[in-house]
């Protein structure tokens, strides 16, 4: 008997997508304090926002906690790439622990342009999504009362400085170019003084894979996006999908959660992967949907990134 053909497919795949610089060097500091110190190296907080990551290090050796309380003094604890609050490495010191800072370098530069604002005397505007581990860890590099935390347009219209001229900003590093781009107009419309980032600080990773969702998002019936909900820049992903035209636009944490009967109606697909998601999960989605379909690929890339980050001093030469 003769096989039904199967239907066709045509899949956009995003470029770039996944793991950016941060993220990478992120997982092999973990990686190397394990081969360099021997298991169990503590990890404070989720390395990065990816569960498949986080059990995969978890067999390796790594135990995460949320607290530097729960980490004994003679084993070694690696921060993550979302930054800590300064309070975090000076208990550490005190306690004398064998520390290794994740911190994305660029989430580091945007603690030092705080802190240069702070020292300058300006009181600090952060864009950013409250209770993110990032955006505690920016607020905790200054004292209480120092910065003010800006989630929406509401927020920035309504926030009343002491000193109007007197104000700086500093956002996250995953948000929405576009939202943000919304906020800051209303932040210098009110505030013209307000000093701004020399360079944004949405970092280059974000910003390129939302680039590449926006140049696939209107041919596609279904875009789905890789990454964890925990993810900023995933689920910033899957939102501008949708405002870029994507007529169905969700996030996927990898091939067992797609919902076929969504792509059994779509023609078209998109895909892509949020910063923290391993490319070996998309090839997981192709795979199955290849198992199923007739799929077409085609991969826009908007552009090419060469960013690499190097390892903290104590792991260089291991
Ligand atoms: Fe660094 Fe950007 Fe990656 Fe975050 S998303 S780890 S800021 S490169």
């Amino acid at each position: 008997k003769a096989e039904t053909p199967r239907k066709k497919k045509r899949v956009f795949l995003a470029a770039p997508r996944g793991f950016c610089a941060g993220v990478d060097r992120a997982i092999q500091i973990v990686e190397k304090s394990i081969e360099t110190y021997g298991a169990p190296v503590y990890v404070r907080h989720e390395i990065v926002h990816n569960r498949h990551v986080v059990s995969r290090l978890a067999d390796l050796g790594a135990i995460f906690v949320e607290s530097l309380d729960d980490c004994p003094d003679d084993r070694p604890v690696v921060f993550s790439a979302h930054g800590v609050p300064k309070s975090v490495p000076q208990a550490a010191k005190a306690r004398e622990m064998n520390f290794l800072d994740a911190t994305c370098p660029l989430v580091s530069k945007v603690h030092i342009e705080a802190e240069r604002h702070a020292k300058e005397g300006r009181h600090i505007l952060l864009i950013g999504h409250e209770g993110h581990p990032e955006v505690i860890g920016t607020m905790g590099q200054l004292p209480k009362g120092k910065m003010t935390l800006i989630e929406t347009a509401d927020d920035a219209r309504e926030f009343e400085p002491n000193d109007a001229s007197n104000l700086a900003l500093v956002t996250q590093t995953t948000l929405s170019v576009d939202d943000t781009a919304e906020l800051i107009a209303i932040l210098q419309s009110r505030f013209p003084m307000i000093a701004l980032p020399y360079k944004e600080d949405i970092c280059y990773a974000t910003t390129n894979r939302q680039l590449a969702v926006k140049a696939i998002a209107e041919r596609c019936d279904l875009l789905m996006v890789i990454g964890s909900v925990t993810s900023s820049n995933s689920k910033r992903l899957v939102e501008v999908g949708a405002k870029a035209g994507s007529n169905k636009s969700m996030l996927i944490s990898s091939a067992e959660s797609i919902d076929w009967a969504l792509i059994d109606e779509a023609e078209t697909l998109g895909l892509s992967a949020g910063a923290s998601a391993p490319e070996y999960l998309t090839d997981g989605v192709l795979a199955a949907l290849k198992s199923r379909y007739d799929i077409k690929i085609e991969e826009v890339e908007v552009t090419k990134e060469k960013v690499v980050f190097r390892l903290p001093r104590q792991l260089l030469n291991k």
